[in-house]
């Protein structure tokens, strides 16, 4: 094997890595000691020669993603032991072998060691997507530790990686199953029914990191009028049906997702003569909404991906909060989310205070939200945070 590329830090510049947070940028290196190709393995130097890191290069801002701070002698079991520690932490989650639920997201990019990969289960189909050439790299390598993994529980593996992979990599990737080719399957959470094609589905099929978020609205919902504004799969609405809510509406600006509503509610016992559905544009749905609903969810897509967007993003998170705490009966629910990673908490909890105080009427905050321990945060990378919500109570 040719010996790995040596990139060493500029002076100072050890000091994040130290603190292990898995990211190099390329401002801080000084120079690099061989020619490594975007997704090689290279190790990581102070300036002085001391050992930090290895990580696999790539091209760009950031320039290598840290997959270890020890000196890594047999890469197999690198990653066969990560994925050992990301499955014992679904175990401790119960999420493992639970007959009430059986999806979850077994390996959280960076919150998993793992910087760049994002694996879910869905009862048996996996999905792999991967963020980083390095990774992408491994997809074959990474699919026989998930079948050692699973065994026969395993019914296939697809790579999601078209459009996760920058362009500018060249590798003209696209999706494509890797083991098996099921694509189809039902899956249950916390006891409620839904029908995912992986294949189809945005992000790796289904919003798995609204689990928690989902139960909690059960508490709000016996007995009311529901709306659940941009429902793509319908999780929150075959939810607040399961919770005994007396009527729900579920609107999406996509026919397909409100296809999948409509399927997804119909899989699940409750739902009769009490679910409509609209395919409509959230700011002119809600345009008419006074005194209609009990509980409003408010979950719409990254409204900016970058942070050039963000004030934008604020705007039409501002706009569509103020929408909701203006016309909610009195008494009412509102939950409400982000799931932008550039939005921080602070900016979010600023842009709802700011559509509830135009309106003038008293809200609280019964709940804060945040993703599931299945989407961990890496203490070191902060930037790994990106679901956050709001329970409010509106006076
Ligand atoms: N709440 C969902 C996830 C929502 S994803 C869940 O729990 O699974 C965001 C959804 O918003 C997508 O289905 C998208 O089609 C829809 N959407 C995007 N822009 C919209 C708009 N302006 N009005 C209504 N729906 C919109």
């Amino acid at each position: 094997m040719e010996p790995l590329s040596r990139v060493i830090l500029k002076s100072g510049k050890e000091q994040s890595i130290k603190r292990l947070h898995p990211w190099i940028f390329s401002g801080a290196i000084k120079k690099i000691e061989g020619k490594p190709a975007e997704g090689d393995t290279v190790e990581v130097f102070s300036n002085s020669g001391e050992y930090l890191a290895t990580g696999h290069y790539q091209i760009g801002s950031i320039a290598v993603r840290i997959y270890s701070f020890h000196q890594v002698t047999q890469d197999f079991d690198v990653w066969t032991m990560k994925f050992k520690a990301a499955y014992d932490l679904r175990t401790a989650l119960k999420l493992t072998k639970n007959k009430d639920t059986n999806v979850y997201r077994l390996v959280n990019g960076e919150g998993d060691g793992m910087p760049g990969f994002i694996v879910d289960y869905y009862n048996g189909i996996v999905v792999m997507q991967m963020h980083s050439v390095g990774m992408y790299l491994l997809r074959d390598q990474m699919t026989e530790v998930i079948k050692a993994l699973y065994g026969n529980k395993l019914l296939s593996v697809y790579d999601k990686s078209e459009g996760t992979i920058p362009v500018k990599a060249g590798l003209g990737i696209k999706n494509k199953f890797i083991y098996g080719d099921q694509s189809v399957i039902e899956i249950i959470e916390n006891k409620c029914r839904f029908s995912i094609d992986v294949i189809s589905g945005q992000k790796t099929g289904f919003f798995i990191d609204q689990r928690e978020n989902r139960e909690l609205l059960t508490r709000y919902i016996k007995g009311k009028n529901v709306l659940n504004m941009f429902c793509y799969t319908g999780g929150f609405s075959v939810y607040a049906l399961h919770g005994g809510a007396l009527s729900v509406d579920s609107v999406d600006s996509s026919a397909q997702a409100v296809e999948l509503t409509n399927r997804n509610v119909s899989l699940n016992a409750g739902g009769e003569g009490k679910h409509q559905t609209f395919t409509a544009d959230a700011f002119s749905f809600m345009n008419d909404i006074r005194d209609k609903y009990d509980v409003i969810i408010l979950d719409p897509p990254a409204f900016a991906k970058h942070t050039d967007a963000l004030e934008n993003a604020l705007m039409a998170y501002k706009r569509l909060n103020a929408k909701a705490i203006e016309q909610i009966r009195p008494g009412g629910i509102i939950f409400t989310f982000s799931c932008s990673q550039v939005v921080n908490r602070d900016n979010f909890r600023r842009s709802i205070f700011v559509a509830a105080a135009n309106t003038g009427r008293n809200v609280r905050v019964l709940h804060q939200l945040v993703q599931p321990p299945d989407h961990p945060i890496s203490i070191y990378h902060p930037e790994g945070e990106y679901l956050k919500g709001l329970v409010l109570q509106v006076e």
